[in-house]
């Protein structure tokens, strides 16, 4: 059985009964869409590191992960379908699990958007002490200040910064972390300073 590249019709003639286009047409359509959805899919996944640095959640380096964890392989996905669509075979399931795919990164940015911009409750302020700084440059750098833990069961914070934040602490600086518990309940920094 084949399907169409185009519509996802089943097919007997190489002109699709149902989108009227023959097989290199509807290659070309495929590979079309996928580009389309793939430069969606990027920009989402540059709208969630946008709003992961405005607000940034305490948790910030287990979202990335998971993150680059979903990112990698969904473009090797996009990748895949097209190869497999160059050769007019079937891609009809990888195709819907692509397009699936494609809005999480929207998702998830709109979640830690939500998360902060809408977050009307009080700060907790949370004095600790700077045991390690950690800087990755790259096109998006993350600079870390590693605190002790201020939550049961935990042992160190990474608190995400900013630059000027980040040069500002040395290592055995007293800290106070301002933490906002988050409208979708995913604790965020809302900043850090030198205690008075
Ligand atoms: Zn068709």
């Amino acid at each position: 059985m084949t399907r169409c590249l185009n519509c996802g019709a089943e097919r007997d003639a190489d002109i699709c009964d149902f989108c009227g286009l023959n097989s290199s047409a509807a290659e070309f359509s495929l590979r079309r869409k996928l580009l389309n959805r793939t430069a969606v899919f990027l920009v989402g996944a540059l709208a969630f590191v946008a709003a992961s640095v405005r607000f940034p959640a305490l948790e910030l380096d287990g979202i990335l992960i998971f993150i680059g964890v979903l990112f990698f392989p969904t473009l090797g996905l996009a990748v895949w379908v097209e190869r497999r669509a160059l050769r007019h075979t079937e891609v009809e399931a990888m195709k819907r699990i692509y397009y699936g795919l494609v809005p999480v990164p929207w998702l998830l940015a709109l979640l830690l958007f939500a998360n902060g911009a809408f977050d009307r409750g009080p700060p907790t302020l949370q004095e600790t002490r700077v045991v390690g700084k950690f800087a990755m440059p790259g096109p998006v750098p993350s600079r870390r200040l590693v605190v002790i833990s201020w939550r049961d069961g935990r042992r160190l914070e990474r608190v995400p910064v900013d630059r000027v934040d980040f040069d500002s602490f040395s290592r055995g600086d007293v800290i106070e972390v301002k933490v906002q518990d988050g409208l979708v309940g995913i604790p965020w920094v809302a900043g850090v300073s030198h205690p008075d």
